[in-house]
């Protein structure tokens, strides 16, 4: 049996501009062009990138919350796109979600043991008691007490909800979770509590996540193999020593160059990178890295990079590999 989850080939989200009375479609943001890639089981896949690379909406578009415009998307082998009725339930149920804010997702007006237990609710799992016996279960299973399964999100902390949220994920008993930027809303000091549960759980339950963050250092700390995107594209994969040792891609240069080292300010990044992410919607030609690159050749502006490379290790750039 293979041990690919989920296979992306050649997936496009493109959200269409329209203006005018009449709503007339009048270019679109290249949210995500033209990206291909595997998850194999059981690993933790980063997708890393700064604000308005396309991460989250790719991650979004793989798991069809977001419908691609183009591509071709397979789960398990299945073609997932063509799938509708009882196939697309089933596959929807072995694969969740955690979102960035663990406040804004969870209602306010439910009990904790009630957000728990509403997946099972919505898919019909097991009887009355068999539900409310899984979500105690859950609860301990994320480092919170049966003794708060009747209280309320608000009252508690940032890490504490976010864990509600995990146990809320899980309960399924899913294969695959994407994980959109998990930490983010969290204080440092939280967010290794929250990546080790995290792992924790993968190891317990032989779970397979897509990791999404901005922070090059969180997606260290946890992922396997990382793919790093640039304007809806992924111009360099890898697993995660090999990318760490060896980046290839100027752009990965520049990121792994500005993750903050003890009594090193935050602020190398825009030094070393020099401007913004340039808009999707009407992107440079050629590499669209080529205003910000350091080492920018002629054929960088006419031309655009494909992703390759021997093995594991891809890049799209056309510098010569050292
Ligand atoms: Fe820089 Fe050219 Fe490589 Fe793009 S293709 S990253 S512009 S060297």
């Amino acid at each position: 049996m293979s041990d690919v989850i989920l296979e992306a080939k050649n997936i496009k989200k493109h959200f269409p501009i329209k203006k005018g009375l009449l709503l007339r479609q009048v270019g679109s943001v290249k949210a995500v062009d033209d990206v291909s890639l595997i998850v194999k089981k059981g690993e933790t896949l980063g997708l890393v990138g700064e604000s308005g690379c396309g991460k989250s909406t790719l991650g979004r578009t793989l798991i069809r919350l977001y419908e691609p415009t183009a591509g071709e998307l397979k789960f398990h082998g299945q073609d997932f796109l063509k799938s509708s009725g009882d196939t697309l339930r089933k596959q929807r149920k072995n694969i969740q979600m955690i979102f960035q804010d663990p406040y804004a997702s969870l209602d306010p007006r439910m009990t904790v043991g009630q957000i728990i237990r509403q997946p099972m609710d919505i898919h019909n799992v097991g009887t009355n008691e068999e539900r409310n016996k899984r979500v105690l279960e859950l609860i301990e299973l994320v480092g919170l007490r049966k003794g708060h399964v009747n209280r309320y999100p608000h009252e508690f902390s940032g890490g504490q909800r976010q864990r509600i949220c995990i146990a809320r994920a899980i309960a399924l008993n899913p294969e695959l979770i994407i994980c959109d930027e998990p930490v983010s809303a969290l204080d440092v000091s939280i967010q290794a509590q929250i990546l080790n549960l995290l792992k924790e759980l993968q190891e317990k339950l032989g779970l397979t996540y897509i990791f999404i963050s901005h922070d090059l250092s969180v997606i260290e700390h946890i992922c396997n193999r990382i793919a790093v995107m640039y304007l809806g594209k992924i111009v360099e994969i890898a697993d995660r020593d090999e990318l760490f040792s060896n980046p290839q891609h100027p752009y990965t240069q520049a990121l792994i160059g500005a993750i903050p080292r003890v009594g090193q300010g935050k602020k190398k990044m825009k030094k070393s990178l020099g401007g913004e992410v340039p808009s999707p919607i009407n992107p440079p030609s050629g590499c669209a890295f080529h205003p910000r690159c350091p080492h920018k050749m002629d054929i960088c502006s006419q031309q655009m990079p494909v992703l390759e490379g021997a093995g594991t290790h891809q890049k799209a750039c056309f510098l010569k590999t050292t």
